[in-house]
């Protein structure tokens, strides 16, 4: 009898904007050829210096849609009014070339595919508090304020989703997180965050939300008619 070879591991790793997963996940990807991120469709276009089929498969709303429909999305989500999702053909693939699959989705995307891929293990990247992930957001210096209220919003969110993954990496410095990434998904390490602790992080993270008297500023001011 011919044993079939096993399917490489596939991990997921998700956070907020602003919290260094795309930086650390292109530098994995870089370092360690034998992982590949997923490439997904999204109905965004393009940004600079992006790739159709190396970053994303860049299409319409109907053809997206005709994906779904034809059933053949692991998972979608709509981020900020476009859609982004994972082909399940991408999945096949990255495991037929003998990859270890690693997929940058959003929380509600996670929530859809732990069903289907229960196997998969999950990773989620928290900034070191609130503000600090409000200051790289204002460091990035090119959206107004509204918009970067909007991704903080956002962020709320994604952290209160926080208790649905299992392993958990606060993003101190890009080098220390790159480290823990590296040591989960290539070395098969457990995190040095516990899912207990992971859980309690999200909770002090969204009790900043509900209590910091910079928050409670921004929110005056942005309901000042402009
Ligand atoms: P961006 O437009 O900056 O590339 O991505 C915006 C958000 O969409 C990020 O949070 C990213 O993780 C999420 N995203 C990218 N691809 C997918 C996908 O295939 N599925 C889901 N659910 N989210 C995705």
């Amino acid at each position: 009898m011919i044993t079939p070879a096993p399917t490489p591991p596939v991990f997921v790793v998700s956070a907020p904007s602003g919290t260094g997963k795309t930086t650390l996940n292109r530098r994995l990807v870089k370092e360690h050829p034998e992982v590949e991120l997923s490439v997904s469709y999204t109905t965004r276009s393009k940004r600079h210096g992006e790739v159709e089929g190396v970053h994303y498969h860049f299409v319409s709303r109907e053809h997206f849609q005709g994906l779904i429909d034809k059933g053949e999305m692991l998972e979608y989500a709509e981020v900020f009014g476009t859609l982004y999702g994972t082909p399940k053909d991408e999945l096949r693939r990255l495991a037929q070339a003998g990859k270890t699959a690693l997929l940058e989705i959003d929380v509600q995307g996670w929530r859809q595919a732990k069903k289907l891929i229960p196997e998969a293990r999950s990773i989620f990247i928290l900034p070191p508090s609130v503000e600090t992930l409000w200051q790289r957001l204002e460091g990035r210096g090119t959206e107004s304020l509204a918009v970067r209220w909007r991704r903080l919003l956002a962020a709320k969110t994604e952290i209160e989703c926080g208790p649905d993954y299992d392993h958990f990496i606060v993003n101190h410095s890009l080098d220390s997180a790159y480290d823990e990434l590296q040591g989960i998904i290539i070395k098969g390490k457990k995190s040095k965050i516990s899912t207990g602790e992971g859980a309690k992080l999200c909770q002090t993270l969204l009790h900043e939300f509900e209590t910091a008297p910079w928050i409670a500023a921004l929110r005056v001011e942005l309901s000042k008619p402009s």
